[in-house]
């Protein structure tokens, strides 16, 4: 556990459940102090920060909408009261609405951009400069296996998650210098709400032939939030069983 690590919060996006919620744990192992944000069920992320505590660790959460930048500004303005700056961003928070495009309406378009893309600047770039003034930051985008491969139904999700992976390198261009890095996650098919109804045959199609554990993803964060990642930036990192 990094010396450190008490003094660097880390505010984890939608983390009040399936990969989120393993990615908050696996922050507060680490010693860090977690943000659980959530959009709507309150419940789960109180939830995370409970069993959080009762590992003797530091959690809080914050509901907000990603998507929406006034309340996100005002619900980080808030935050950083504290003293103690948030170090680590895990931009996680994401939503499917799939259809195969010419079916596709505006709004389903829209929320998945809004949510993915747009919930990207809307956390990240309020919280920069306080990175930078610190010299020490973590930003890490949890992007999809669809970004990279494409998949049926997925022309919004797979826009969004590679706009995220073009966000990802730029600013990972730009933020060098002060010792923060930006990388990000592609995970393959993982066991959350998001992927309840994914049919038997799918996951034949994966080398491993399982879908992936939320834990396993949070590793990889773990990996990039640490000391030991200084030299990994605009990086995108695959947890997909081999299925790309
Ligand atoms: P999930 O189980 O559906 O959980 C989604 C989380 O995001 C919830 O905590 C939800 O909070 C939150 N959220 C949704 N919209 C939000 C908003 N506008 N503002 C704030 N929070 C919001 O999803 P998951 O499967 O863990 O996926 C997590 C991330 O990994 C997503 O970005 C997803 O696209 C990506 N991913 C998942 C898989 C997979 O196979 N599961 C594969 C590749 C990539 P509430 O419950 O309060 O709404």
């Amino acid at each position: 556990m990094s010396n450190h690590a008490s003094e660097r919060r880390a505010l984890v996006t939608g983390g009040s459940r399936g990969i989120g919620a393993a990615v908050c744990a696996e922050l507060a192992r680490m010693g860090h102090p977690v943000i659980v944000n959530f959009q709507r069920n309150a419940e789960a992320a109180e939830e995370v920060v409970a069993q959080i505590r009762a590992a003797g660790g530091e959690a809080e959460a914050a509901g907000f909408d990603v998507a929406d930048t006034t309340a996100t500004k005002a619900a980080l303005d808030k935050l950083l009261e504290d003293s103690r700056p948030i170090s680590i961003i895990v931009n996680n928070a994401g939503i499917v609405r799939d259809a195969p495009l010419p079916a596709m309406s505006s709004e389903q378009w829209n929320e998945v951009i809004k949510t993915s893309l747009g919930g990207f600047f809307n956390v990240t770039q309020p919280l920069l400069m306080q990175m930078v003034a610190k010299r020490w930051g973590r930003i890490i985008n949890m992007s999809s296996v669809s970004a990279l491969k494409g998949n049926r139904g997925q022309t919004n999700y797979a826009a969004a998650k590679a706009g995220i992976l073009g966000a990802t390198r730029s600013l990972a261009i730009e933020m060098a210098k002060r010792k923060i890095t930006v990388n990000a996650v592609a995970p393959g098919l993982i066991e959350t709400d998001m992927t309840s109804d994914v049919p038997d045959f799918v996951q034949k199609m994966i080398p491993m032939q399982r879908m992936g554990k939320s834990e396993e993803v949070a590793a990889v964060v773990g990996f990039l939030a640490s000391d030991a990642a200084s030299y990994v930036t605009g990086q995108v990192i695959g947890v997909d069983g081999g299925f790309l």
